[in-house]
């Protein structure tokens, strides 16, 4: 093996390419093993790392999008929801999503989840939402707002997994977890300031998968037609994406 390899990557690049995937993760730079090569997972192409990211984030190189830009995009897609808020399709991805969420069923702050399937887990994280009266609307915009900046972002990774995951992780930032707020001291005033604290306790890679499929199957056709109208409003309003080329001046 070790004969063929070397000979492989000195004289034969398609040969040589074959051995790579076998034994390296494909991601650029990243020079890890492959799972199978390694002997820890059933991966041919991607190394553990990479296997491990993609299941957390949706891709195996992009991360997750910050709040921060996010924002612009569900901003803009709220606004889209006012303007068209009595178009068929709003309507019928509206009550198709309230119809779902009336069915989730009431959360127990005390339930452990320890061994519950990942649709009775996603179920949870919906009757989350609920109980903290997240309006239907804005779960609505999140999904819209996360395929548009997946669109509009040109070094995005435009792959469904990763708008389904990324929609899924902004919609549990909502309602997940501990929120703690309380009051320090400050020596800069004197006086006193608040903190915060936010835990989000971690939904597994298959449960985000289910949250998003779900919110995927209601939106999914209502995004065909605002994300286009999402970013064009979120552009005239914020600029481009900082991913598009500068745009050359006309004199
Ligand atoms: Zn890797």
């Amino acid at each position: 093996m070790a004969e063929r390899l070397y000979r492989g990557r000195r004289s034969n690049a398609a040969f040589s390419l074959k051995v790579a995937e076998e034994r390296q993760c494909t991601i650029p730079a990243c020079s890890r093993p492959t799972e199978v090569s390694e002997g820890t997972g059933l991966a041919r192409y991607h190394c553990r790392y990479h296997i491990q990211h993609k299941s957390r984030h949706g891709s195996h190189w992009h991360p997750t999008y910050k709040a921060s830009e996010l924002r612009p995009y569900v901003q803009s897609a709220e606004r889209w929801i006012m303007e068209h808020r009595e178009d068929t399709t709003y309507r019928g991805t509206y009550w198709e999503m309230e119809h779902f969420m009336a069915g989730v069923g009431r959360v127990d702050p005390a339930m452990n989840l320890r061994g519950q399937s990942t649709a009775y887990r996603a179920r949870v994280a919906f009757a989350r939402l609920r109980a903290a009266e997240i309006p239907t609307r804005r779960l609505i915009a999140i999904y819209l707002g996360v395929a548009a900046l997946i669109e509009d972002d040109f070094g995005s990774h435009r792959t469904r997994e990763f708008r389904i995951v990324q929609a899924a992780k902004a919609v549990h930032r909502l309602s997940s977890g501990t929120h703690r707020k309380w009051d320090v001291w400050d020596p800069r005033t004197g006086g006193t300031r608040q903190a915060e604290l936010h835990v989000y306790p971690r939904s597994s890679g298959h449960v985000l998968r289910k949250i998003g499929e779900t919110l995927e199957a209601a939106c999914d056709e209502l995004a065909r037609t605002a994300v286009p109208e999402v970013i064009a409003m979120r552009s005239e309003r914020f600029g481009p994406h900082p991913s598009h080329p500068p745009v050359a001046k006309a004199f």
